[in-house]
């Protein structure tokens, strides 16, 4: 949002406030489903941290009506998480980015439908002093602090928790009907909520880049009429990795397209896109590191990564996985030649390594990674609309091609599915 809009926007919420007027009167009524959330959700307006006398930190949210919250820490990386109500945070882009006292920085998001978080990271051990509630008299604003207080690192480990409880996610998937025969792609949009993903110079999200670049690619496939078209994740809201491999095995998806965007701060001039496919073992070391920081996205969101379905439980299993993998590199080689003519490609466009979200036994899966936020030229691209729609007609084009004209046959036998959807030239 252009900078004079947000203001725009802030000032209303901040003149709603002053003139008394809550943004919603039913304060007791939780939002209850993901549609209604933004109309009902209480608004932020300002997350600000503060230092007392004896170290201890306060962040402090200005809020339109008052919410409930509960907080607690978490060790590897040190961090304490915040758990809101929904709230629709209407704050500067710079908020949560400096360091004060005992937090270095803290993020915000959508967590789940109806839950917001705040994963605030800690410059040094401390544990979750007094949350307070009050209301400010001059314009009725609600400030809710949490308050952070030193710690020595045995008190912070008895206060961390191992992990929290697991959020009572949405089935973003609406079950299939069986009469349809069309192939299910999953688009899956990397990140997303308390996860920013990779961040560039100009401030810009991953998440939003490739929230953007999918729903671009869901429309250009559900325009052909040929597939049905779902996406793990369809708003700004956190969706853990082993939570998105279920829901493209859940809804027996055909075909699973991750997108994400990197960064590489201390390399500008490194651009262009690189398709991945899950393999165990990466084809190279920066592979081996993309992936095992794109595998931390849970933690940081504040949620610990549970194993999910990547590991292989018995040898039947692994033989599917297997013959998957043949057609996760089939379709992404389809892809290479297909993209080489549309976008820049990395040096090595097809490469492999232990993705989370490639680790589907039975979903033909790859990682679309499209190019890099630090490099300014490709974030121009990624920014244009030209760019997209070329990039996703490519998309579009190698995606007709893996399915050839077996998208008007039956669906297979989920068993042998994996075999029966062979590409026609992999
Ligand atoms: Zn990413």
């Amino acid at each position: 949002m252009p900078t004079h809009a947000r203001l725009i926007r802030t000032c209303a919420v901040a003149l709603a406030l002053m003139a008394g007027l809550p943004a919603d009167a039913q304060d007791g009524d939780r939002a209850k489903t993901n549609t209604s959330t933004v109309a009902t959700a209480a608004v932020a307006i300002a997350a600000d941290l503060s230092v007392g006398a004896n170290g201890a930190t306060k962040l402090t949210l200005t809020l339109s009506k008052p919410i409930e919250a509960r907080a607690f820490v978490m060790e590897r990386p040190d961090r304490a998480v915040i758990d809101l109500a929904e709230v629709n945070f209407q704050l500067g882009a710079e908020t949560g980015r400096k360091r004060e006292g005992l937090v270095s920085s803290f993020r915000y998001g959508l967590f789940a439908p109806g839950r917001s978080r705040i994963v605030v990271d800690l410059a040094q051990a401390a544990t979750v002093g007094r949350i307070e509630t009050v209301t400010r008299p001059r314009d009725g604003a609600v400030l809710l602090s949490v308050e952070f207080q030193r710690a020595d690192r045995d008190a912070f480990r008895r206060a961390a928790v191992s992990s929290d409880p697991s959020p009572a996610l949405r089935k973003i998937v609406a079950p299939s009907e069986p009469t349809d025969a069309r192939p299910v792609i999953m688009v899956d949009a990397g990140h997303g909520g308390t996860d920013p993903g990779a961040i560039a110079a100009t401030g810009v999200f991953e998440k939003d880049i490739v929230f953007g670049f999918a729903q671009a690619l869901v429309s250009r496939l559900e325009a052909s009429g040929r597939y049905r078209v779902r996406m793990t994740r369809d708003r700004d809201v956190f969706v853990p990795l082993s939570e998105r491999v279920r829901i493209a095995r859940e809804a027996k998806a055909d075909l699973f397209v991750s997108i994400h965007a990197d960064s590489i701060s201390a390399a500008p001039q490194v651009r262009g896109a690189t398709i991945y496919t899950g393999s165990e073992k990466a084809t190279d070391a920066e592979s081996a590191k993309l992936a095992e920081r794109e595998n931390k996205a849970d933690a940081a969101a504040g949620t610990e990564s549970n194993e999910g379905p990547g590991h292989v439980a018995d040898i039947l299993q692994e033989l599917t996985l297997r013959e998957t993998r043949t057609f996760s590199s089939g379709f992404a080689k389809g892809l290479m030649s297909q993209l080489g003519p549309v976008m820049a490609m990395s040096p090595k466009p097809h490469r492999e390594a232990g993705f989370m979200v490639l680790r589907s036994p039975d979903v033909p899966s790859v990682l679309v990674e499209l190019g890099y936020l630090s490099s300014q030229h490709d974030l121009d691209l990624l920014q244009s609309d030209s760019w997209r729609a070329d990039v996703t007609g490519g998309m579009a084009k190698a995606i007709d091609a893996f399915f050839g004209n077996r998208t008007s046959l039956t669906r297979p036998q989920p068993a042998r599915r994996s075999a029966a959807i062979a590409p026609v030239s992999p």
